[in-house]
């Protein structure tokens, strides 16, 4: 049976929204696109000193189990250029798993929900265009709930200049 599972995208180097793309054109046939939020550019997170993110979070119907689910994430980052570097630093591309059905899980390398959804406005501003009364296995919070709670200060809708009309 498939699982419903939501991810976060997000890259702040080289043609960020051409990286955001490639991802999703990169997944393999046993990861289905269902929706895809609009794309947000951020403030960066951790270092300061470094360029804006664009993120997105997409809602895709999967038949991996978490843990290869993970590991094609990590082997796309890397086929898409993501070279090692500071956890918080700048990435050509960043893909995180944060909702697996309603999974609550806990191993060494993969935590479900991801454990800083409810911190994270660069996630949950797209994640509430996509599903805002989600509920948190968890804590019960809705998604919008989480948001209220959240400083969006810096977040932004990304038009890109020359995205036509
Ligand atoms: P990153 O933030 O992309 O550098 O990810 C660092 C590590 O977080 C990964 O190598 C994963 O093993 C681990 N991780 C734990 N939980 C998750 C999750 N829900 N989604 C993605 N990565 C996770």
């Amino acid at each position: 049976m498939s699982a419903l599972v939501y991810l976060a995208l997000g890259s702040n180097l080289g043609d960020r929204l051409a990286n955001l793309q490639a991802a999703q054109k990169a997944l393999p046939p046993t990861v289905r696109v269902l929706a895809a939020s609009p794309v947000y550019e951020t403030p960066p997170w951790g270092y300061a000193d470094q360029p804006a993110f664009l993120n997105q979070v997409i809602q895709v119907e999967t038949d991996l189990e978490p843990f290869d689910l993970l590991k094609m994430l990590k082997s796309l980052e890397t086929q898409l250029g993501r070279t090692p570097g500071p956890r918080y630093g700048p990435r050509l591309i960043d893909l995180d798993i944060l909702f697996y059905d309603d999974l609550v899980f806990d191993a060494p390398g993969l935590t479900l929900p991801h454990p800083r959804i409810e911190e994270r406005a660069f996630v949950l501003t797209p994640l509430a265009d996509l599903a805002p009364d989600l509920r948190h296995p968890v804590s019960g919070l809705t998604i919008q709930g989480m948001l209220q709670r959240v400083d969006r200060r810096g977040i932004q809708r990304y038009e890109p200049q020359d995205a036509g009309g």
